[in-house]
């Protein structure tokens, strides 16, 4: 491992019912052994992995947090974390992994329920209201989203309620309203009403500032952010002049950090109001040489091929299904002299690294990072160069 720093061991009491750390019973030295094993099995035939990066205090550190609100069998409102792979609810009051202002959050909430006489929304009988709370706060700015998400569009009160919340909670800079009434895993729905404030918060990230809106995605690990995104800036080596692409952007981060670095940035992302969150940093700090796309990040690179869009680079974060074929095809086919891959699982990396190793492409360097300590989530980043032909 990288540092002789000595971690602090705390005890989770539900570790074994939560089943949301995988890892959390481990020493911290264990767990990242652990992880530097597995991406060393997976990626050994690529060539040398570098030491994973640790997070110094690998506590409190995920700034999106999710509840769920239930009954429980003596109809007590209960709220915590669903039970891995179950729609079962573990009550908890505050989680290792959680930023600590949030938990305190929803235990108000639960608080308030009970004397606003609001139900939990029960799935089966359709009755109730409210289902889930997320929130987000911002590392940096101390702002705070609250997320509910409720099972109907009446929420009888509302003003009354949002008000007490934030009497409560001053620290909450923003309250919205999602709805969700299907009968499915997903937290949120598609309808929303900002209840308060302005329905995003803002958050610094290697020194810029960034919008985050409640359906975006954004790193949930921004101490380890900062780490990652410098590693694999560096590792491009950028002079100044090169044209990039970030593809699977989220909200513009990753290429708004790299726009002072190169000439041209083009940043590619599917989900809609993460695109107008970067079109919106990209304003916010004054940028101008970085051009956003809403389209699936496949069928863009397809078309920037047939249209002989050269880049130079292409920085590339998929989700955890990993790439597309018809994006590696297309990537091949533009040949960027350089990729830096960063991955959030080494099973789809090793996959997609597989395809671009036989289309030319040779791994330079891999390194993990500890994203996401507890549990057995492993983030790599990983650079490659075209071979010469
Ligand atoms: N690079 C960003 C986001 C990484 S997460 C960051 O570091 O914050 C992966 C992103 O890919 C998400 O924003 C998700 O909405 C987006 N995404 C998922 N499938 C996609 C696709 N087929 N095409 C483009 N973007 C996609």
């Amino acid at each position: 491992m990288q540092s002789n720093q000595t971690y602090r061991q705390l005890k989770c009491p539900v570790v074994d019912i939560c089943g949301g750390c995988q890892v959390q019973h481990l020493p911290y030295e264990q767990q990242l052994e652990q992880k530097q094993k597995q991406v060393v099995e997976l990626l050994k035939t690529f060539g040398k992995v570098d030491p994973i990066i640790p997070m110094k205090d690998p506590y409190y550190y995920r700034n999106k947090i999710h509840a769920t609100f239930q009954t429980d069998r003596r109809n007590r409102i209960i709220s915590g974390i669903y039970q891995s792979g179950t729609h079962k609810v573990v009550p908890i009051d505050s989680c290792l992994l959680h930023d600590q202002r949030a938990d305190k959050i929803i235990v108000s909430i639960r608080g308030l329920l009970k004397s606003f006489k609001m139900r939990p929304y029960n799935e089966d009988t359709r009755q109730g209201l409210l289902r889930h709370v997320l929130i987000r706060t911002g590392f940096e700015s101390g702002q705070i989203m609250v997320v509910l998400v409720l099972g109907t569009h009446v929420f009888p009160s509302r003003k009354n309620f949002v008000k007490a919340l934030v009497d409560k909670h001053p620290e909450i800079t923003t309250v919205v309203m999602n709805v969700n009434n299907k009968k499915t895993s997903m937290v949120l729905g598609d309808r929303e009403t900002v209840l308060y404030g302005k329905g995003f918060i803002q958050d610094t990230l290697c020194g810029l500032k960034f919008r985050i809106s409640p359906k975006s995605f954004y790193q949930v690990n921004p101490v380890q952010t900062e780490t990652l995104y410098n590693k694999a800036l560096d590792l491009a080596e950028f002079t100044g002049n090169e044209t990039i692409i970030d593809a699977y952007c989220g909200i513009g981060t990753i290429g708004l950090i790299a726009s002072k670095r190169v000439k041209k940035v083009i940043g590619v992302e599917l989900n809609h109001d993460a695109f107008k969150d970067a079109i919106n940093n990209a304003k916010r700090n004054d940028i101008t040489n970085v051009f956003f796309h809403n389209a699936d990040a496949g069928e863009f690179m397809i078309k920037s091929a047939k249209r002989k869009q050269f880049v130079d680079t292409v920085i590339m974060d998929p989700p955890r299904s990993g790439s597309s074929d018809d994006f590696i095809r297309a990537l091949a086919f533009m040949k960027p002299k350089k990729i830096v891959y960063i991955s959030c699982n080494p099973v789809t990396l090793k996959r997609d690294l597989e395809k671009l190793t036989r289309k030319g492409y040779q791994v330079k360097t891999m390194i993990p990072v500890d994203m996401f300590p507890g549990t057995s989530h492993v983030e790599t980043v990983v650079l490659m160069s075209r071979v010469d032909e």
